[in-house]
Parts: structure tokens; C-alpha cells; sequence
């Protein structure tokens, strides 16, 4: 039996306490899987404004009270409250300041947010000193928490608690880079330890986290293979190609997990109608069950369905022409749910005007009725312009809902083409991001559909893959034990 690890957890989102994406997701799920695993997990997040609104079941650990910590000239208190990460024996702990996180939403996108998510990783740092506890694996991700590496390097490098620290930062999406002012250097700070910041950030009048972050971290994850290669690429990059190319035997692609004790059709607890690969039943019913609630009428039509943030990233431009073109062509329904840029939102309201009865679209953030598009849609749209990599269409493919994605990021490593002639594959992939392109996959998975002996195929090839944390897990204790020697 190999010796458990101590894996120390940090992040600004950890499902179900504070979720606005995929990261929430994977820092919750990966926790949960290497708990059950017998590692030694905790996890770091603020204590925000919407947990402190409904406290109970917060339990205050006594030695992590009133905690001084100061954030170059400022002076901050933490204290911790603690409880499981559901469905685990893995400890959370939240750091309550009212000062740094009080505030209505997790990201408030003004410049104090990289003070408050600096402050949460100098945090972490002075919990781990006080419960005398020394993590092998310090795990940030994403931009957020970035500055984790550079901090074990710089202020808590005395510390011999921390000696056989190392470092991991998982990108989760490399279009987020948290960029402060220069200024902004002494109230992280690191005033003094400038010189291990980029000089032509700083020249420029900037600091950028998620470089930092790139700069110092002993390894560097992205969410999935294609995805690793992808941020290496001056197109896709976002102007750190270059970085992540030097440090490329340093990078490494893991495809997330999915946490199928929520997300399975058959166990599904927001579902009225389970289902399964033999007998799927309950799908047709999800599918009467989800256009009634959309008020559409019945019908055998396909219906896609789209979950989605309404964000450039998600690829839906594409839709303005594909999908008016593709109503006045076929015989087709579209259920979608998303909130974000109001384009996107003016676009598919008015999709909805458009072709009454046939599109639907419900604006906003809604967990159960996510899961009744997942289950009653036949087809579930995915046209991103790129896509770390994605949970949705994971989801999908355990729902027997066949995803049409576009060929890039973690939908490329996930989706493989289905192909009517040897009945193999598990979706519809296009290449290029154009309408063609979008409207050519539409096409494909529409005729797919008419044939039900091989529609049924195709479900069932999707729904036998297993992207579960079980499995993804083994990547990152493989990491995390090549660290740690
Ligand atoms: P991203 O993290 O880029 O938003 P992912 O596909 O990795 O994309 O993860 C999105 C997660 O957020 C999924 O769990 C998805 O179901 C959920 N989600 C996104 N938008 C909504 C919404 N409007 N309502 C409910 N859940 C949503």
C-alpha cells in the first residue's frame, strides 16, 4: 500500500459551496476522489457572503482564530470554520474576513480581487503553520491562486514545515490571467521580491498572477491534453505560448473528471425519470417531460439542447446564422439555458420570438434545470471557439445525448466523430469555426438521428465511456508522486 499524500488544496471556487463553472467542479471532485483514496486532503477557500448568509454547520477550529496577517502595509484577521466537503471525510476550511470577503458573488472584477485571493493563499499558508500540518503538494488553479508557488518561495521559505512542499498549478482556463497594477506589488506584499516577477510585466506597469504563477510552479497542469498543446500555440496562448513552451517537460494535460454521483441518469436525484444504457425509457419521458416544461408541444423531433455561460469563449456567434437557417431548413427544437453577455441573450430571446414553439430559452443560472436539459434533449450543442475542457459534453455522453462540438481543447480529446459506416464514435465534431463548419455538424447529427438502430449505437458507445474521478484521478496521484519522489 503506498504511503498517503498530504495534498493541500487552494482555489476560489469548490463545488457546492462556491461554484460559477468548471473549476468548482474538478477542485471538489479531484478532492473528493484522492479523500476516498486515504490521501490527506484539505481544502482552502473564502469564507464569502453568501455562506455567511446561511452559517450553520460552519464549525470554528479553535486554533485558527483570529489569525494577523499582513498584506504588505495592510493589516487583515482570519479566522477559520471548517466542515466536510459533502459526500467525504475531506476537511474545507474557510477563511472568514468580512473585510476581504464579505461582498455579494466570489469575483467582485474590480481591482481589489487580487488582494483578496492573495490574501487567501498567505492564508493557507498560516493555517498549514499553525496546525503544524507540512502538505507534499501545494495545489493552486488557475490565476486566483497563482501567486501560491511564488509565496512557498518567498515568504514561507524559512519555514522548514514547508521544505518538501511542492508546487502544482492546474489551468483551468488560460484567458483569465488576473493582472493587477504595479502598484499593487506592496499590498501582495511583494514590494521586495520583485525580481522574481516578469521584468517586462512589471516594466509595462503591470503583475500578472497567472504568470507568476507559470514562472514558479515546480509543475503545470491544463485541463486536458489538446488543451496543453493548444496554450503552447501563439493563436491560443494569450501571449504566455512562450512561457509554457520553455517549460514544456513541465506541462502536462489531464482531462477532468466527472462526478458521476450527481451526473448519471440512472441515479440522477433532479431527474423524475431514470434511465440507462438498456433501457432508456425514462429518456423519451424526460424529453415529454422537459418540452412540456418549456411549454413546446410533444414530438419525435430532436431537440438540442444548450447549457451553457453566454460568453465569445462558448463559440455561439456561430449560431446567429447557423441556427435561423437551420429552423427554416429542418424540423427541429432548441432548449437553452445561460446567462452572460447580452448578444448572446438578446440573440437566443429572440430565437424564441422567432420561431415560437420550437426554441426556448430560459436566461439565468438553474442546477436542476441543467440536469432536465442533459436528460431530455436528444442533442446537446457545444460550438466553442475553445474549451480547456469542458464538462458538459462529458455529461452528455453519460446522458446518451450525443454532444456536437467543435474540434478543439478537452471536446476534441473527449468527442470522437461518429461514423454511420462502422457505427463507431460518440458525437459530432466540426474543425473549423465558421457557420459552414457548425452548420455542416448540424446536419450530420440531424440525419444521424433518423436512423434510430444506429442513433441507439451512438448513445450507447457514449454512455459506456467512463470520465469519472476514479479514473482521472490516477493522473494526478501518478503527478503528484513523480513530485514528491
Ligand atoms: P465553464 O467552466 O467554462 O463554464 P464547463 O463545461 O467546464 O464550462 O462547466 C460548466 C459547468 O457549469 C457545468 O457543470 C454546467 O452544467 C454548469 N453551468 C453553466 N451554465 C449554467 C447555467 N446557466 N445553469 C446551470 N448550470 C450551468
Amino acid at each position: 500500500m503506498p504511503t498517503p499524500l498530504r495534498i493541500c488544496q487552494v482555489a476560489a471556487e469548490v463545488t457546492p459551496f462556491a461554484k460559477t463553472g468548471g473549476l468548482g467542479d474538478v477542485v471538489a471532485g479531484l478532492s473528493r476522489q484522492l479523500g476516498r483514496e486515504g490521501h490527506d486532503v484539505r481544502i482552502f477557500l473564502p469564507f464569502y457572503g453568501h455562506l455567511a448568509r446561511q452559517a450553520e454547520g460552519y464549525v470554528p477550529v479553535s486554533s485558527l482564530q483570529r489569525i494577523p496577517l499582513w498584506m504588505g502595509p495592510r493589516y487583515f484577521e482570519i479566522s477559520v470554520l471548517t466542515c466536510k466537503l459533502p459526500d467525504s471525510e475531506v476537511d474545507a476550511y474557510f477563511l472568514v474576513c468580512p473585510e476581504l470577503y464579505a461582498a455579494e458573488g466570489i469575483y467582485q472584477g474590480d481591482a481589489l480581487d487580487g488582494l483578496r485571493f492573495a490574501a487567501l493563499v498567505r492564508a493557507t499558508f498560516e493555517c498549514c503553520q499553525r496546525m503544524q500540518w507540512a502538505p507534499q503538494i501545494l495545489h493552486a488553479h488557475d490565476w486566483h491562486t497563482a501567486l501560491a508557488p511564488l509565496y512557498l518561495k518567498t515568504h514561507y521559505s524559512w519555514d522548514r514545515l514547508f521544505d518538501r512542499t511542492r508546487s502544482v498549478l492546474t489551468i483551468h482556463n488560460q484567458g483569465y490571467q488576473g493582472l493587477v497594477a504595479r502598484e499593487s506589488l506592496e499590498g501582495l506584499g511583494l514590494a521586495g521580491h520583485a525580481f522574481w516577477l516578469d521584468g517586462s510585466d512589471l516594466q509595462a506597469g503591470l503583475v500578472n498572477f497567472l504568470k507568476t504563477g507559470m514562472l514558479h510552479a515546480d509543475m503545470i497542469t491544463a485541463v486536458s491534453r489538446t488543451y496543453a498543446a493548444e496554450i503552447q500555440s501563439a493563436e491560443q496562448g494569450f501571449g504566455l505560448d512562450w512561457l509554457l513552451r520553455a517549460r514544456s517537460p513541465r506541462v502536462q494535460g489531464i482531462i477532468n473528471g466527472v462526478d458521476y454521483g450527481t451526473w448519471d441518469p440512472v441515479a440522477d436525484p433532479h431527474i423524475p425519470h431514470p434511465y440507462s444504457a438498456r433501457d432508456l425509457t425514462g429518456k423519451r419521458e424526460m424529453k415529454r417531460a422537459l418540452l412540456q416544461g418549456a411549454g413546446l408541444e410533444d414530438t419525435d423531433a430532436p431537440v438540442v439542447g444548450i447549457v451553457s455561460r453566454l460568453v465569445g469563449q462558448k463559440g455561439f456567434d456561430l449560431c446567429f446564422e447557423a441556427l435561423p437557417a437551420l429552423f427554416a431548413r429542418r424540423d427541429v427544437r432548441l432548449i437553452v439555458l445561460g446567462s452572460g453577455e447580452s448578444r448572446y441573450e438578446d440573440f437566443f430571446q429572440w430565437l424564441q420570438w422567432r420561431f415560437a414553439g420550437r426554441a426556448w430559452f430560459y436566461r439565468g443560472y438553474n442546477n436542476q434545470l441543467s440536469h432536465w436539459i442533459e436528460a431530455g434533449a436528444d442533442l446537446f450543442l457545444m460550438p466553442s471557439r475553445y474549451e480547456p475542457c469542458g464538462l458538459n459534453q462529458l455529461y452528455s455522453l453519460r446522458y446518451g445525448t450525443p454532444p456536437i462540438v467543435r474540434r478543439t481543447g478537452g471536446l476534441a480529446d473527449t468527442v470522437h466523430p461518429w461514423n454511420p459506416e462502422t457505427r463507431t464514435g460518440t458525437g459530432f465534431v466540426f474543425e473549423h469555426f465558421t457557420t459552414e463548419g457548425l452548420v455542416w455538424a448540424l446536419d450530420q447529427a440531424l440525419d444521424a438521428y433518423a436512423d434510430p438502430a444506429g442513433w441507439r449505437q451512438l448513445q450507447q458507445n457514449g454512455m459506456a465511456e467512463d470520465y469519472s474521478w476514479e479514473v482521472q484521478t490516477a493522473e494526478y496521484v501518478e503527478l503528484y508522486r513523480r513530485l514528491t519522489g
